[in-house]
């Protein structure tokens, strides 16, 4: 069967809940490799990168936006990661097990992740609960601080990987913020928002993705939005 459309997923809000696990870490890291204790739940991460945030981190504690810093903090939280999600537990969404098993079943689908986590994040959040196969390529916070520039990235590895090039209209991208919808906007991507994250059904609507959803239980109607039924 050919290949034909290409979904795109974000991770947290969309594909599973990992209880803060992240900022968690992200503030341990501070702590460990910085001995820094200020607090850092002011910041307002979600749909941001991994890169966006850290900077952010950089700027409220006067440290310099090094390279050398981006990496220690990087390195903090991805060794802290694994002990504060063992420790909150992650949970996937409804509706996520059942749509991944049937796209890879289907075969004219491809599966990818378009994220604002780190690649080691991404990896360590989904491996928990078995879901990091299905997904044999992704963009990253390592690609860009900018979530509105991972798309080409995406893109280009869903190229090499299946040897097709996804058209934009054929190309998805599913997440729960309106920074997701923005950001499939900027490559002419579709977008999919479910308001399983910090963002109710009407702030995403604001944003007109193509198709809007309160979960993603209802796997039929998921399937008739991406045009797939
Ligand atoms: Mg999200």
């Amino acid at each position: 069967m050919r290949i034909t459309t290409l979904l795109l997923w974000d991770i947290d809000g969309t594909l599973l809940t990992a209880g803060g696990a992240g900022m968690r870490a992200l503030q341990t890291a501070l702590q460990r490799v910085f001995s820094i204790d200020g607090s850092i739940n002011d910041i307002d991460f979600a749909g941001r990168t991994d890169r966006w945030i850290m900077r952010q981190i950089f700027a409220k504690f006067g440290l310099p936006a090094s390279e050398e810093n981006f990496t220690r903090l990087a390195d903090g939280y991805v060794t802290a990661l694994p002990e504060h999600l063992a420790d909150r537990g992650v949970h996937l969404l409804p509706g996520i097990p059942a749509l991944l098993a049937t796209a890879e079943a289907r075969g004219d689908m491809a599966l990818g992740l378009l994220t604002g986590n780190l690649r080691r994040g991404a990896e360590a959040k989904l491996n928990s609960r078995d879901l990091w196969r299905f997904f044999p390529f992704g963009a990253f916070a390592d690609d860009s601080e900018d979530r509105d520039r991972l798309g080409p990235h995406a893109l280009r590895r869903a190229r090499a990987h299946h040897g097709v090039e996804f058209a934009p209209a054929n190309t998805w991208v599913i997440g729960d913020t309106p920074h997701d919808v923005v950001c499939a906007r900027a490559f002419g991507a579709r977008a999919l928002a479910v308001a399983t994250g910090r963002h109710a059904v009407v702030q995403l609507q604001s944003l007109q993705p193509d198709a809007v959803f309160e979960n993603l239980a209802d796997t039929a109607s998921f399937w008739r939005a991406i045009g797939a039924a």
